[in-house]
């Protein structure tokens, strides 16, 4: 097989990986494999993660850009062999399946025939572990060598650190990458252990990405590829070994506290067939989508992990954005008065985000806000902020059912 045939036959691969009632558009069940929109992106619809858009037939994905544009990336791995048997993964070892592999120049030199064709603008690759992780590890960084410093490509890079890369392997992939991230799959080492039992949390996953901040920490950007350090993202599998929302979401507020994590990913599980998990049922799609608003909120609305509302057995609740139901309970009898809440509190509020707290305290400098037009015209969904403010200390009108 050619590079190109490869890249589709591991594309079809991922096709036949993916649960049968799956959506086109829905995660695949691979972790090497999952979307990972960009950060800033629109909230995620359910099951619409910006999978596989296989152009000619390659594994190119849309991933969404923090401007709401989306980006032609292709997804693949230096490897489809494993020497690993998570038990969730197409790509386990022993498992029948197709396997390919790519020299390093080979799958760099097809990043750059893509980007010429003008089907891609930039490259997530992975692996799966072939001779160890350190091993696996310089090939990953071999390949980012060739194809940034003989074929000097200045496009999109993420690029995989491997469970139990060296701290000189990661600095050395920093060096090359847009983005680094390393797949902790569960929420702390007793999860990961009914999903992966040959992976180590603390030592293999970790440890890489407290190197990643160290090193962003204690040495200059400058030595990045483009003048500064790439950001960093880990991924977890939802919904197949029992972990909770809470367990999700404590880790995530831990990672975005000690390594300054980009974000997290959130995949609901899939079965794949010939996997011990392939009688496991699916994960609801809702389940992830609540996690990525919910991380949001603890990334971006100061909100801490014990507010959001959990129920019995600490998860969310799948029929309702947790902003809202925070807000329900807690606003619906204390509204907020817009021309007068302070920052943080007006993030509260269904309906306002980021910019559109900015937005007010930025006009009502000027003007009192008198109306949910007033709101409209500053870019906030007044209709969803409208139960739960005063506006120049007046309820403005709302339909009760629709949110109480
Ligand atoms: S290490 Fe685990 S998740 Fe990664 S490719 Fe191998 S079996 Fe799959």
């Amino acid at each position: 097989m050619d590079t190109f045939e490869k890249l589709a036959a591991l594309n079809q691969e991922m096709k036949v990986e993916r649960a049968e009632e799956a959506r086109l558009d829905s995660p695949p069940a691979c972790p090497a494999f999952r979307p990972e929109p960009a950060r800033g992106a629109a909230q995620p619809r359910p099951s619409a993660g910006g999978c596989d858009d296989p152009a000619e037939g390659f594994p190119i994905t849309l991933a969404a850009l923090p401007n709401g544009q989306r980006m032609p990336i292709l997804k693949s791995l230096i490897t489809s062999a494993c020497e690993r048997n998570c038990n969730y993964c197409c790509f386990r070892a022993g498992r029948d399946s197709r396997r390919v592999t790519f020299k390093p120049e080979e799958m760099a030199g097809a990043v750059v025939r893509l980007t010429e064709k003008g089907l891609i603008k930039g490259a997530f690759i992975s692996s799966g572990i072939a001779g160890g992780g350190m091993r696996t590890q310089d090939k990953l960084i071999a390949f980012a060598e060739h194809l940034r410093l003989k074929l000097h490509y200045r496009g999109y890079l993420h690029l995989k650190l491997m469970p139990g890369a060296e701290y000189d392997q990661v600095l050395r992939a920093m060096q090359l990458a847009d983005r680094v991230s390393v797949n902790l799959e569960g929420p702390n080492p007793r999860r990961l252990e009914a999903l992966a039992p040959q992976k180590v949390f603390m030592e293999e996953l970790l440890q890489p990405l407290r190197w990643v901040e160290q090193i962003r920490q204690s040495l200059p950007g400058r030595q990045g590829w483009n003048g500064r350090w790439p950001s960093s993202t880990t991924q977890f599998v939802v919904g197949a070994v029992g972990e909770s929302d809470l367990e999700l979401l404590n880790t995530t507020a831990y990672l975005n506290k000690t390594v300054r994590l980009a974000r997290g990913y959130y995949s609901h599980f899939s079965p794949t067939p010939g996997t011990p998990f392939e009688n496991l049922p699916e994960c609801n799609p809702w389940r992830e989508h609540r996690l990525y608003q919910a991380s949001f909120l603890l990334r971006d609305y100061g909100f801490d992990v014990e507010e959001l509302p959990f129920q019995n057995g600490g998860n969310l609740p799948l029929e309702t954005d947790p902003k809202l139901a925070w807000a329900r309970s807690n606003l619906l009898e204390a509204p907020l008065e817009v021309n007068r809440a302070d920052r943080v509190q007006l993030l509260r509020i269904p309906g306002i985000g980021p910019k559109g707290a900015l937005a007010i305290l930025a006009a009502r400098r000027k003007n009192r806000l008198r109306s949910l037009d007033d709101l409209k015209a500053l870019g906030v969904i007044a209709s969803r902020a409208a139960p739960f403010i005063l506006l120049n200390g007046r309820r403005p009108p709302f339909q009760p059912g629709l949110f109480a």
